[in-house]
């Protein structure tokens, strides 16, 4: 048995130097909008995690009202949601993701968030996927007035893949 779960999010650009897309630090010439570090790449696959397992989101676990989720590194709001995942009998099988910015050009750095990532949830980069588009200069994305990010996730139980590497 498998499960499938879809997460996604969006963050208003702001004034800065730098923004944090997938776990990695970008210089720019904005920031993004956010309680915590606003890695919107993260969030999105966070929600996706928690999705899969039925365990609600990421706003219930982590309230943008409470004051040490202020400018927290949004890894470790991943890796948490991770280990509730993992605590529910699953794991990731693989992930693919979309971050959608008009600016900065992401294509460069795709491997490294997807590095990144799978380092976060302890699995292979070959479990990970990361695509980057743009907005075609229309809407929110292409306006430059934000970035978004999409992303789904398919769990395998724990203890099946257990059993099999056990027997091999
Ligand atoms: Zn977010």
């Amino acid at each position: 048995m498998y499960r499938v779960g879809y997460g996604c999010d969006l963050h208003r650009f702001t004034e800065g130097s730098s923004l944090r897309l997938g776990g990695v630090t970008i210089p720019f010439s904005h920031a993004l909008l956010g309680h915590s570090d606003a890695d919107v790449l993260l969030h999105a696959i966070a929600d996706a995690l928690l999705g899969a397992a039925a365990l609600g989101d990421i706003g219930d676990r982590f309230p943008d009202t409470a004051e040490e989720n202020r400018g927290r590194d949004s890894a470790e709001i991943l890796a948490l949601c991770n280990e509730a995942v993992e605590q529910a009998g699953w794991r990731v099988s693989n992930l693919d993701c979309v971050v959608c910015a008009e600016r900065p050009k992401l294509g460069a750095l795709k491997t490294r968030m997807r590095d990144r990532i799978a380092a976060i949830l302890g699995v292979r980069p070959d479990q990970v996927n990361v695509k980057a588009k743009t907005g075609e200069k229309v809407g929110p994305v292409g306006r430059m007035e934000a970035i978004e990010a999409r992303a789904v996730v398919l769990l395998e139980p724990v203890g099946k893949e257990g059993a099999k590497e056990q027997a091999q």
